[in-house]
């Protein structure tokens, strides 16, 4: 679900909050659901052997052990809802925590908190989140064990009740020694056949309120989705993209991105927006794709509306060096091949898209060519710099035979040889594509 959710969600903590709630719960709560199911199946079926023995010596006796379980599944699913509201009240610090753990723990951060000495400081934090949150918990666990102590006690009380009034019917020869045996017997067992049967009902009822997290994220609604009847994509590309009075306004934002914007971006052309940083570049790049609906105005291609086509069709036919690109943990030659997975693995094409970025020179010299791994985290790899990891995601999107081409500052971290020499062969990239 997560894959296929709205871009928009992931600029959510709510959702976060969601996910972290799923993940932590799904991993046992489908099995311990399917245990419940079965143990109280069984103890059921074995209570209601007991019942007619226990109905036989007297109707009450069967009354007294059904209410007698009354107190202890009372506590039960009063204390889930009272752990479970604490797993929302406090899902925020958990996340927090766990993103000091990360920050501690990952390369992303290692650089930097060495120089400025920053670990003590977030380990402080850490610690402090999760004596908090044990401490809260604590205090909800040490009063499910006294309320559990005292509705226990009393079920026991009622066992040793039940075993007096046996004796003492028996004392009276209203049944046989014979009976006593098997009545004691019958007391004991149906008594923890039927409150393992509503316990695990219990347990049911709170497995099931813990899973609401995962839940609501099979039921996150996308905004972002195909239409009924897609229009086929227009090919070969006539008018090309054209953008009218486009105004878009991030969610949960004041200020509008992008503000009554028009330009009409011909097929067979070159075309260069230059702007301050937060004028809305990089923002128009994901109007493009459609990560986003612009609140006013419409995206077209070929007159057609971006709504009305099949967002993987669109997509398809975009290919885009984002300005935050991704590096993928896999080797060389997969991080270029991404750009296209549904064509075959072409070693030549692959070579040509790494040529013309510039990667092809950065990528041979690799201890294992294309065949390295560009991450050390997975396996023994190598690692590249800021530039040539750009270089290397500038091959992906060159690889890509989609007919519109958008590079967001493709050349931010490069060196000037490097980017004087992608701007001189950028014209020569594919003379038909929109760039
Ligand atoms: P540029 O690429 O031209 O530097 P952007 O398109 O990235 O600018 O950003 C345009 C404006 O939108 C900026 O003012 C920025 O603060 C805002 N912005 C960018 N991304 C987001 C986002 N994910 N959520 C909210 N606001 C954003
Ligand atoms: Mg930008």
């Amino acid at each position: 679900r997560s894959a296929r959710a709205d871009l928009a969600s992931f600029e959510n903590p709510d959702y976060y909050n969601t996910l972290h709630r799923a993940q932590k719960e799904v991993g046992y709560r489908p099995t311990s659901i399917v245990n419940g199911l079965v143990n109280s199946l069984r103890n059921g079926v074995s209570f209601l052997g007991v019942a007619g023995l226990l109905a036989a010596f007297h109707w009450a006796a069967l009354v007294a052990v059904v209410l007698l379980c009354i107190p202890e599944v009372w506590v039960r699913i009063r204390f889930a809802e009272r752990l479970f509201r604490h797993q929302l009240d406090n899902v925020q610090d958990e996340r927090k925590a766990w993103f000091y753990h990360r920050l501690l723990t990952t390369l992303d951060f290692a650089k930097e908190l060495r120089l400025f000495r920053l670990s003590p400081l977030f380990m402080d934090r850490f610690v402090a989140i999760r004596r908090r949150l044990f401490r809260l918990r604590q205090s909800i666990l040490l009063a499910r064990f006294w309320s559990e102590g005292v509705t226990k006690t009393l079920a026991l009380a009622a066992v040793y009740g039940a075993y007096v009034w046996v004796a003492l019917r028996t004392m009276r020869g209203e049944v046989s020694v014979g009976d006593l045996v098997m009545y004691f017997q019958a007391f004991q067992q149906g008594q923890q056949y039927f409150q393992d049967c509503v316990r695990n009902l219990a347990k049911l009822y709170e497995d099931n309120l813990f899973l609401s997290g995962l839940y609501d994220i099979l039921d996150l609604e996308r905004r972002i989705a195909d239409p009924k009847e897609p229009a086929p994509f227009p090919s070969p590309l006539d008018q090309g993209v054209a953008l009218r009075s486009v105004s878009f306004t991030y969610p949960d934002s004041l200020d509008p991105a992008l503000n009554d914007v028009s330009m009409k971006l011909k097929p067979g052309t070159l075309t260069a927006l230059v702007g301050e940083n937060g004028s809305g570049k990089s923002t128009l790049v994901k109007l493009l794709c459609r990560l986003y609906d612009p609140q006013f105005g419409s995206v077209s291609v070929d007159s057609v509306p971006l709504g009305q086509l099949d967002l993987d069709e669109l997509r398809s036919k975009i290919s885009v060096v984002f300005q935050d690109y991704s590096r993928y943990p896999a080797t060389a030659a997969e991080n270029i091949w991404f750009g296209d997975v549904d064509a075959p693995w072409d070693m030549e094409r692959l070579h040509k898209a790494a040529a013309l970025s510039g990667a092809s020179s950065v990528l041979e010299k690799l201890p294992k060519g294309y065949d390295s791994m560009l991450t050390k985290w997975l396996a023994k790899g190598s690692e590249l710099s800021v530039g040539e990891w750009q270089k290397v995601a500038l091959a992906r999107a060159l690889f890509s035979r989609a007919p519109i081409l958008v590079l967001d500052e493709p050349t931010s971290a490069m060196d000037s040889r490097a980017e004087f020499d992608l701007y001189e062969c950028l014209r020569d990239l594919a003379p038909d594509r929109v760039i």
